[in-house]
C-alpha cells in the first residue's frame, strides 16, 4: 500500500470507526470517503442509492428525521378518498440493501470547516461530500394568524405528504353537505406548479360524489392556473361546475381561526374547512447553512454538480434550489437532481471532472378518479448560459385528459417510489 493511499485508508477507518458506534453497526470494509446525504425525499433518497450502486466503496450515511417517506405525489388523491395513507408510505429497508446507513435523526447544523454535521441527539458525523436535500419549509408569518390557527387545527396546509394529509381528508368527510372548502394557493415559485389544481380535482370530484351541495372555492395568489391551465379548466367546467370556483389574484394575508376567515387584500372569505398553502422557502436546515443565496429564499447550484455556489463540498437537491430557467420543483426533478449529484460526487471521489447530464421531468395530475393530465419538457446544460436550459420543441402537454394518462400516472408513481427508494 503506497503511503498516500494508507493515509486515505486510515482517515476513512477513523471517521466509519466514530460513525460505526453511532449507527449501531460496524462498517465491513475501509472505505473511499463518507458521504452524507441530509433527508430521505426524492433527491436524497435518490442520491444514496445511486452512489453506493456507481461506486461501492463509497460510504454512505442518510439522515432522515422521519420513520417513513411519505410521497406528495399521490397524496391528493387520498384527500378525493382514491387512494389511502398506506398507498404512499414506503420505508427505507430498500436503501439499507444498498448499504446505505439510515439513521433516524435530524441534522441541527452543519459545519463546512470541520466538514461534519450534528445531529440533535447530539453525535456528529463527519464527511468528504455533504448532501442536502431538504425540501421545503413555509414562510408563515406571510400570513397573518397562521401559525396560531394550525396550532388551534383550524387550518392545514397538507403541503408536506404525512399527518396534515390525513387531517385533511378527516375534516372534509366531516365538513356538512352544503360546506365550503377554501383551497389558497401561494404565489410562485412553489412546489408542484400542478400540485394546487390536481388537489382542487380530487375535492370537488369527491364533492361531487359525495356532498353534492359543498363546494371548493380556490383562491389563487397568481393570476390565472400556473400549470396545464387549459386542461384543467376544461375539466372543471365540463365536471365540476356546481362544486368549484376559481378566483385568480387572489392572495391569502391572513387566517383567523375564530371566525374561520381568509383575509385577502380587498375582502374576508368564510369557510368551514381552510386548506392554505403559505409561501415556501428552502428547508431549515439549509437557511442555518449559509446555503440560501436568493431572496432569503432558495440555494443556487453548479447544474453540472449541484455543488452549492456558496459552500464548497456540499451539494444542494431538490425543491430547496434556486430553479433553472423553466424548471418546476417536482419529485421528477428533484429524483434527477439526485442522480446528478451521485454521478458528479463519485467522479469527483474517484479524481475525475463531473460531465453535465440531460434531464427529463414529468408532471401527472389526475382531475378526476380515473383521468390524468401530463406536462412534460427536457433540460440540458447551455455553456453559455451557465444552467441548465428547456430544450427548445421538447415536452409539451396532453390533448386531452384520458383514463390512458391516468394509468401512466401510476405507474410513474409507482416507478420513482422504486427507482429513488429500491
Ligand atoms: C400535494 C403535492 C403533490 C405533488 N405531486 C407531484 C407529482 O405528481 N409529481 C412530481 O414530480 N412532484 C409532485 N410534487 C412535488 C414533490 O413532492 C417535491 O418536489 C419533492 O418531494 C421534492 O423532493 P425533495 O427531496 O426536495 O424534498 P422532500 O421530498 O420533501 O424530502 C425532504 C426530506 O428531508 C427531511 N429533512 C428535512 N430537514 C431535515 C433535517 N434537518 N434532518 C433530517 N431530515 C430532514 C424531511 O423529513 C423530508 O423527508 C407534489 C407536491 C405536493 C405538495
Amino acid at each position: 500500500m503506497r503511503r498516500r493511499d494508507f493515509l486515505k485508508f486510515a482517515g476513512a477507518t477513523t471517521a466509519a470507526g466514530s460513525l460505526a458506534g453511532l449507527a449501531g453497526c460496524a462498517t465491513p470494509t475501509p472505505s473511499k470517503a463518507r458521504v452524507v446525504v441530509i433527508g430521505g425525499g426524492f433527491g436524497g433518497a435518490t442520491a444514496a442509492k445511486y452512489i453506493r450502486l456507481w461506486d461501492p466503496s463509497i460510504d454512505v450515511v442518510l439522515v432522515e428525521r422521519e420513520a417513513a417517506f411519505v410521497s406528495c405525489p399521490i397524496s391528493n388523491l387520498v384527500l378525493g378518498g382514491y387512494s389511502s395513507m398506506r398507498d404512499i408510505s414506503h420505508g427505507y429497508e430498500g436503501l439499507r440493501r444498498h448499504g446505505v446507513q439510515v439513521l433516524q435523526d435530524e441534522v441541527v447544523a452543519v459545519d463546512a470547516a470541520k466538514k461534519s454535521v450534528r445531529l440533535a441527539r447530539g453525535d456528529s458525523v463527519s464527511y468528504e461530500r455533504l448532501i442536502v436535500s431538504p425540501g421545503i419549509d413555509f414562510l408563515f408569518n406571510d400570513v397573518q394568524g397562521y401559525q396560531q390557527a394550525m396550532e388551534a387545527g383550524a387550518v392545514l396546509h397538507a403541503w408536506k405528504a404525512g399527518p396534515q394529509t390525513a387531517a385533511l381528508r378527516r375534516q372534509l368527510e366531516q365538513m356538512r353537505n352544503g360546506g365550503v372548502c377554501i383551497l389558497s394557493v401561494p404565489l410562485a415559485p412553489y412546489r408542484c406548479p400542478p400540485g394546487p389544481y390536481e388537489r382542487a380535482s380530487m375535492i370537488a370530484a369527491y364533492f361531487k360524489q359525495s356532498k353534492p351541495r359543498s363546494k371548493l372555492l380556490v383562491l389563487d395568489a397568481n393570476p390565472d392556473v400556473t400549470s396545464k391551465a387549459g386542461l384543467f379548466k376544461r375539466a372543471w367546467s365540463e365536471l365540476y361546475k356546481d362544486n368549484l370556483e376559481f378566483r385568480g389574484n387572489s392572495r391569502a394575508i391572513g387566517v383567523d381561526a375564530k371566525t374561520m376567515t381568509v383575509k385577502l387584500e380587498l375582502e374576508d372569505v368564510k369557510g368551514d374547512v381552510l386548506n392554505v398553502v403559505p409561501p415556501h422557502r428552502a428547508g431549515d436546515i439549509a437557511m442555518k447553512s449559509g446555503l440560501v443565496t436568493t431572496n432569503n429564499r432558495w440555494c443556487d447550484v453548479d447544474w453540472r454538480s449541484m455543488e452549492s455556489k456558496a459552500v464548497k463540498g456540499v451539494h444542494v437537491l431538490g425543491d430547496a434550489t434556486l430553479s433553472a430557467p423553466a424548471m418546476p420543483k417536482s419529485a421528477s426533478m428533484a429524483n434527477n437532481h439526485g442522480k446528478i449529484a451521485a454521478a458528479a460526487i463519485v467522479d469527483l471521489l474517484n479524481g475525475r471532472a463531473p460531465q453535465p447530464l440531460k434531464i427529463i421531468n414529468t408532471c401527472y395530475s389526475f382531475v378526476s378518479e380515473k383521468e390524468a393530465i401530463r406536462v412534460s419538457s427536457v433540460h440540458e446544460w447551455e455553456p453559455g448560459q451557465g444552467t441548465l436550459i428547456a430544450v427548445k420543441g421538447s415536452g409539451g402537454v396532453s390533448a386531452a385528459r384520458s383514463e390512458a394518462e391516468a394509468s401512466f400516472a401510476w405507474n410513474w408513481a409507482r416507478t420513482i417510489w422504486a427507482d429513488s427508494l429500491v
